[in-house]
């Protein structure tokens, strides 16, 4: 079942579902992708360029004291990381390589590549512990604030819970989540991925173990945003039969990992849940 996840808190799911190009309709059907696409005042998100398959350099960085973005739904108030991974005796080391690892996920496949910044404040996306801790881990996609018809990310956030434990590795204890694979999870979310199903993929909303990186739905996704990294090549070893997770387990309301976005002032009503 997947981890003890139901205590996490859902907050502020995108609704509806943007398989662009596509013209399939429902996410969960037989035609199911394998990916779904943030949907944030009605439109599609990505970074630098709202176009489909262009490539973006985005930058990164870690709290390195309070980061308060006050209008943000999740990772409102940030502490830096170590105030999460360090009661899990994991260094800044590991947690380093642990993050860079899963950049690397997704620059290896898609042509979206990421920068480390020593500055928080300029960063694109900014990793750090929750506050005020609420759930495992949740991503604030704020997008940037502009005239035009079509607007692009400005920011993400990404946040851990401090009092959640954390380890490196997977080694069947679904209670304690792979900080690689849950930040791989929540990058996903920073660069404009929705969860498209209960398992399956890496953006599934699930944390059971069962994949270690990104799977067919999750290359698809990224691809459809910012192109394929050239000369890229995808195998799918550790892929499963079936790209949109076992049947039972759809309609669970556990959420292990949250996403959210900013009310800004052109977008006045609430984004419901899902
Ligand atoms: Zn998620």
């Amino acid at each position: 079942m997947g981890g003890d996840l139901r205590a996490a808190r859902f907050a502020g799911l995108a609704t509806g579902l943007a398989l662009l190009g596509s013209g399939l309709a429902h996410a969960e059907s037989k035609n199911f992708l394998g990916f779904r696409l943030l949907d944030l005042e009605n439109q599609t998100v990505k970074w630098r360029t709202p176009t489909f398959g262009k490539s973006a350099v985005v930058t990164y960085a870690f709290a390195t004291g309070p980061v308060t973005t006050p209008k943000a739904r999740n990772c409102a108030s940030m502490l830096p990381p170590a105030e999460a991974y360090g009661p899990s005796q994991i260094t800044p080391r590991q947690f380093r390589r642990e993050v860079a690892a899963a950049f690397r996920m997704w620059e290896r496949v898609a042509g979206i590549s990421f920068r480390e910044t020593d500055d928080p404040s300029s960063a694109g996306i900014v990793i750090g512990a929750q506050a005020v801790p609420v759930g495992r881990a949740f991503t604030n996609v704020e997008l940037k604030p502009g005239s035009g018809d079509k607007k692009v990310i400005g920011r993400s956030l990404i946040c851990l819970n401090p009092k959640q434990p954390w380890k490196i590795g997977f080694d069947g204890r679904l209670g304690v989540y792979d900080l690689r694979y849950t930040i791989a999870h929540e990058i996903g979310h920073a660069v404009g991925l929705d969860h498209p199903s209960a398992a399956g993929q890496l953006m599934s909303y699930r944390y059971d173990e069962k994949q270690t990186g990104l799977q067919p739905g999750d290359v698809q996704g990224a691809v459809l945003l910012y192109g394929a990294r050239p000369g890229a090549r995808f195998t799918t070893a550790t892929s499963r039969a079936a790209p949109g997770g076992d049947d039972a387990a759809r309609g669970e309301s556990g959420w292990p990992f949250g996403i959210g976005v900013n009310k800004t002032p052109s977008s006045p009503k609430a984004v419901q849940p899902r």
